[in-house]
């Protein structure tokens, strides 16, 4: 992975009080399994000042954004859900973060890649997603793809805004079949309000399809029964955009088989994390993941015992090379 010089770590005031307000944040969230008032609920003053991060990837240009971020209580209630609180709060400590709280982070990401400039997921809103854009140099007008990796709230949200406009008014859509057919069977009001009017539009792919020329998609069922990851591929450079593969970076990655409430189909994510962070912890692939810290950038190594370790990247950012 090369970073070139000038896409160190952005240090441009996120405007965050824009971020999480509103009642469609409120509708994704509760998509999300997080209660809308907790959502709403005071911004962490820890929140990062930094809302876009800038790498390349051979000749592809790629920014993790920002999209929200906020602190939710009682983090067993969704994670390591199978296993007993002594264990949940020492491996906690183990990994020195508290047991009793929470910190989503929310990261889409926008690739420029040839004459394209493509967007993986949304954000909650269109406020949380076109901020970080803007920060990146993108307009909602430059966008010409948005790939959606599954349809849970906080991917889609920012598909459109409240009145139904669609927020990138140029773009054309790219999504998993099979995740589109699931959905639409049950067709949930989210789905209903922000993917649907969108289907026209869309392309729908399965596993090993290209979206353009080195961006191909690598099915990673499970969190969705049609979830699916991006490999990125550049001049012999490689990345992947792990979407919700794992939630959080140690009561889910680390632990590939705690449950996690958001998994719908728990055992198929339990298999689908060991398959994926094996590959990219063979092959020392770096991948971005949706939930993992800002900036969302690192590796996986083994753990032992089946589990893994997240390697954010840091020093690699800043080499020149
Ligand atoms: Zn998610």
């Amino acid at each position: 992975m090369t970073f070139s010089k000038d896409t160190k770590i952005s240090t441009v005031n996120n405007g965050r009080r824009n971020l999480l307000v509103g009642s469609a944040a409120a509708t994704a969230a509760a998509g999300l399994g997080i209660a809308p008032t907790a959502l709403l609920a005071q911004e962490s003053s820890a929140m990062p000042n930094a809302i876009k991060q800038t790498m390349n990837i051979g000749s592809m240009e790629v920014s993790t954004l920002l999209a929200g971020t906020r602190t939710a209580p009682d983090p067993q209630t969704i994670f390591g859900m199978n296993v007993s609180a002594e264990e949940f709060a020492s491996v906690s400590a183990e990994n020195f973060i508290p047991a009793d709280k929470n910190q989503f982070f929310f990261t889409p990401t926008v690739v420029r890649a040839g004459d394209d400039v493509v967007l993986f997921d949304t954000g909650l809103n269109p406020n949380s997603i076109t901020a970080p854009l803007q920060a990146a140099g993108i307009a909602p007008e430059d966008v010409t793809i948005v790939v959606i990796t599954h349809m849970h709230g906080d991917h889609i949200g920012g598909l459109s805004g409240d009145d139904g406009m669609p927020t990138f008014p140029n773009a054309r859509y790219v999504t998993g079949q099979m995740e589109y057919d699931a959905w639409a069977k049950t067709a949930p009001d989210n789905f209903n309000a922000k993917v649907k009017p969108l289907a026209e539009k869309m392309t729908f792919i399965g596993d090993g399809d290209s979206v353009v020329s080195g961006i191909t998609s690598v099915a990673a069922h499970g969190h969705t029964p049609g979830h699916m990851t991006y490999m990125l591929e550049s001049e012999g450079e490689q990345l992947l955009l792990i979407a919700d593969t794992a939630n959080h970076y140690v009561w889910s990655l680390a632990y590939p088989d705690w449950e996690v409430k958001f998994d719908m189909d728990k055992a198929a994510a339990a298999a689908t994390r060991k398959k994926i962070f094996g590959m990219l912890s063979a092959d020392k692939i770096p991948f971005v993941g949706y939930h993992m810290p800002f900036p969302a950038v690192g590796y996986v190594a083994p753990r032992g015992e089946g589990g893994f370790q997240y390697v954010p990247a840091s020093y690699q950012m800043m080499l020149e090379g």
